[in-house]
C-alpha cells in the first residue's frame, strides 16, 4: 500500500499513475493514515505550504521516524524540496531533511515557468538506461549532493533525479505524463524494502 501525502498539490495524479500499475494507494493526511502505508509519495505543490501543514499536524516527525526505519519515500518537485537537507539561499525555510543534498528552488528561471523534456534515467541493477518524459513546473534542481546520493538523471547538466537508499526524488513530474517508468521504479524499491516495523 503506497500512501500519497494529500495536504496540498497534485496527489491525485500520483494515485492515478499507481492505479494504472495496479498498485493500491491511499491518501495520507494524518499520522494514523501514515501508519497504514508501506511507502510514501510527497507530491508537487507549494513546498512552504506543505511543510507548514506537516508541522502543524506533527506529520513531519512521523515521516522522519518511518524513514529512519527504512520506509521508502519518493518526492516530486515540491516533494524533492521537502526532502532536501537545505535550501539554497533560504536557511530559514524548514524541510524534512532526509536527502543529503542542497536544493535550489524555482531554478530554471522565471521566463519559462514550465516545460517538458526527455530525461535519460539510470535504472541501475544491470537494467538499461531509459528515457523518461518529465514535466518541469517552477522546478528545483539539486545544486549539491553529499555521500550516499546517486544521480539517476540530469537535464542540461543539472541534477534532477536522485536516489539515496530508500529515497527517490525527481525535480520533474512524471505523474503528469503518460510515462510510468519512474513510478514503476519506485514500486520496485517498495517491493525490495527492508523496513522493520514493530
Ligand atoms: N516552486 C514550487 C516550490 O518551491 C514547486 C513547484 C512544483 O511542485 N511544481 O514549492
Amino acid at each position: 500500500m503506497i500512501g500519497v501525502l494529500a495536504l496540498q498539490g497534485d496527489f491525485e495524479a500520483h494515485r492515478k499513475m499507481l492505479d494504472g500499475l495496479g498498485v493500491p494507494t491511499v491518501e495520507v493526511r494524518t499520522a494514523t493514515d501514515l501508519a497504514q502505508v508501506d511507502a510514501l509519495i510527497l507530491p508537487g505543490g507549494e513546498s512552504t505550504t506543505i511543510i507548514k501543514l506537516l508541522n502543524r499536524i506533527g506529520l513531519d516527525k512521523a515521516i522522519q521516524e518511518r524513514f529512519q526505519a527504512g520506509m521508502p519515500v519518493y518526492g516530486t518537485c515540491a516533494g524533492m524540496i521537502l526532502l532536501a537537507q537545505s535550501i539554497e539561499g533560504r536557511p530559514e525555510q524548514p524541510t524534512l531533511g532526509l536527502l543529503n543534498a542542497t536544493v535550489t528552488r524555482n531554478a530554471f528561471g522565471r521566463q519559462i515557468d514550465s516545460f517538458e523534456a526527455d530525461i535519460p534515467f539510470r535504472q541501475g541493477d544491470g537494467q538499461p538506461d531509459k528515457t523518461v518524459r518529465g514535466i518541469f513546473i517552477r522546478a528545483p534542481y539539486l545544486s549539491e549532493i553529499g555521500a550516499g546520493v546517486e544521480v539517476l538523471g540530469r537535464f542540461q547538466d543539472k541534477i534532477v533525479a536522485v536516489r539515496q537508499r530508500s529515497l527517490l526524488a525527481t525535480a520533474f513530474h512524471p505523474e503528469l505524463t503518460g510515462d510510468a517508468t519512474v513510478h514503476a521504479y519506485f514500486v520496485h524499491m517498495v517491493a525490495a524494502s527492508e523496513e522493520k516495523r514493530g
